[in-house]
């Protein structure tokens, strides 16, 4: 008997210890996805990038999220000698993580080098982020999205802008001015309402016209990443409910009067912050027109909503190569789980529905990057389909992952723990499920280009396979329901929209057995609501040669 040291009995049958793995150069979607759609980016700098942060996302820096999740952020409200300080502590591993985040771009990147296929890059690269560490994709996403409301308002300081195209993560608390780097946070819900926002009650005084600054007296029941420089937050005027910039720090170098009253105790996203604060005679800036708040900030809103579902595929590939890895070294009965045909089920499901993720969420980074009416049109629409879509698979995906590691799965020195208790967040915030249901159907009602747009991508394989065809065909009759029963029926017309979209890019990117596959599992009539449930005519091995590693 060959014992490990200090063990009275031979360990065998036990995976090995994961070594870093380069997770952009495993994973074949990701070079396929730049070969077939990213042209205009698939140059070697490009790549060299890509291979640095998969390599970094495969290793360092998922070592640097369990850090920044096992320490928590911790509020200090006030100095040993009582004087207010409202500032929050983070672990070393929080600020590296960013640090490396931004030296990439991934806060910025479409903004600071626009190009062709920039929105694409950036996505790819926040994906990887997200494997590593999802609570420190809160602050990168408000930063990348709320750049695009600041770039609008010529009345700001230049250094704003600056500050928040910069590479350089800076997290020392001072005025913005004097900083090389600049991290945008979000402050929309309050106590009484946080889908219904117009019941907001924090109020804003006009203090000069001319520099548009106003003071801000109320609360925000939450408030994640408080130590951001800036706030895009809302606020009651005269004219209605209207969209500021809070600065953390004034310009004669105090603290603003944003006084943060606890830190969230949350069920995961343990390496960000989310806050209580209240506003006292807070100065702020307005941004866009006064009574235009939502308008305002829903440009940012419609970027955070696209950065949950790329995180919640990101989540999903995790969890599954997680899975593999496990069902390829294990054995039960003699035989490696990876052979077992139930085994092979699941998998091949989970990949399938990985992929789909990942595919629906990189469409719209193409959206993005041509930037046409229609595509924006669909790109319009699609981030409420696919928020509300992926991010609610990405709880049961990963349960159903971490089960095939059997007990391993649940135990916290493995990453399953800590990527189920980040999955649900994606589907709450930036509008829940529901939320998103409904903004399908107002973007249906107010802007019927959206429909266009998507009835065109989605007749695009028309004629392919006759469960797409028969699911595709449900969808105008669902539209052309009673409009009372639509709301009733929303999350079923996303559902099917969700899937019908999912098939139709599979079909786009994988071969017509796997579309064919995809189509009979998720469109038929007899599709299921586990995973494991495929037919035997399903193409196992080219699914997992295909999609896997
Ligand atoms: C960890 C975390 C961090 C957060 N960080 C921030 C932040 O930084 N900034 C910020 O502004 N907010 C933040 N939020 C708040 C988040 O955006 C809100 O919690 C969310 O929008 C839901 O608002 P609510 O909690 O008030 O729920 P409610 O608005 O009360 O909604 C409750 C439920 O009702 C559903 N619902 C609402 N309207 C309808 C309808 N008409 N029909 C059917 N169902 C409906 C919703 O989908 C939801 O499921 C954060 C939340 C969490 C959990």
């Amino acid at each position: 008997m060959n014992n490990e040291r200090g063990c009275n009995h031979r360990v065998f049958n036990q995976p090995k210890t994961s070594e870093p793995t380069n997770i952009f150069a495993t994973d074949p979607l990701l070079s396929h996805y730049l070969q077939r759609f990213g042209e205009d980016i698939a140059d070697s700098d490009t790549i060299a990038a890509l291979n640095e942060y998969g390599e970094l996302a495969g290793g360092y820096l998922t070592d640097l999220g369990d850090s920044a999740n096992r320490h928590k952020p911790e509020i200090r409200i006030y100095d040993r000698y009582g004087h207010r300080i409202d500032q929050v502590d983070f672990h070393p591993a929080y600020h590296e993580l960013l640090t490396k985040a931004c030296q990439y771009g991934i806060h910025n990147l479409p903004w600071a080098n626009p190009g062709p296929g920039a929105h694409l890059l950036r996505a790819m690269l926040f994906y990887l982020h997200n494997q590593a560490d999802a609570g420190t994709a809160c602050p990168i996403t408000m930063t990348f999205a709320g750049y695009s409301v600041i770039d609008r308002e010529d009345h700001l300081d230049a250094f704003w802008r600056d500050g928040s195209l910069s590479t350089d993560y800076d997290p020392t608390a001072r005025h913005a001015s004097e900083k090389t780097g600049l991290m945008f946070g979000m402050a929309m819900t309050e106590k009484q309402g946080g889908t219904d926002i117009r019941a907001n009650t924090t109020e804003a005084t006009l203090l000069d016209n001319g520099a548009s600054t106003w003071r801000l007296n109320g609360h925000k029941w939450f408030c994640s990443a408080p130590m951001s420089d800036g706030f895009l937050t809302l606020a009651q005027t005269d004219a209605g409910l209207s969209c500021f910039l809070a600065p953390k720090w004034l310009p004669d170098h105090t603290p603003n009067g944003i006084l943060i009253q606890r830190l969230k105790d949350k069920l995961g996203n343990h390496s960000n912050a989310s806050s209580e604060i209240e506003y006292h005679d807070c100065l702020a800036y307005l941004l866009g027109e006064p009574g235009k708040g939502i308008r305002t900030i829903m440009q940012m809103v419609g970027l955070t909503r696209y950065d949950c579902a790329l995180g919640s595929a990101a989540l999903m590939r995790q969890a599954m190569v997680q899975a593999w890895r496990h069902c390829t070294q294990r054995s039960v009965m003699g035989k490696l789980l990876i052979n077992q045909p139930l085994m092979q089920n699941v998998l091949a499901d989970l990949a399938l529905e990985s992929d789909a993720a990942t595919l629906l969420a990189f469409r719209l980074s193409r959206c993005l990057d041509s930037g046409t009416a229609e595509e924006m049109a669909l790109f319009r629409i699609g981030t409420a389909v696919a928020k509300y879509w992926i991010c609610k698979q990405a709880p049961a995906f990963i349960n159903e992952a971490a089960e095939c590691m059997g007990g391993a799965g649940y135990v916290e020195e493995f990453i399953l723990p800590r990527l189920y208790r980040e999955a649900p967040v994606n589907s709450l915030w930036e509008g829940s499920g529901n939320v998103q249901c409904l903004d399908v159907l107002r973007a249906m009602n107010k802007e019927p280009e959206c429909v266009d747009a998507l009835m065109n991508e989605l007749k695009s394989v028309q004629g392919s396979n006759t469960n797409y065809d028969q699911h595709l065909a449900k969808i105008p009759i669902m539209l052309k329901g009673d409009p009372g029963e639509l709301e009733f029926s929303a999350r079923t017309l996303t559902a099917a929209i969700a899937q019908c979209w999912q098939a139709k890019l599979m079909m786009e990117f994988y071969n017509d057995d796997i579309f064919a596959d995809f189509c009979r599992s998720r469109l038929s009539d007899h599709h299921a609501r586990n995973y494991g449930q495929l037919d035997a005519k399903t193409h196992i091995d080219a699914i997992l040669n295909a999609v896997v590693v």
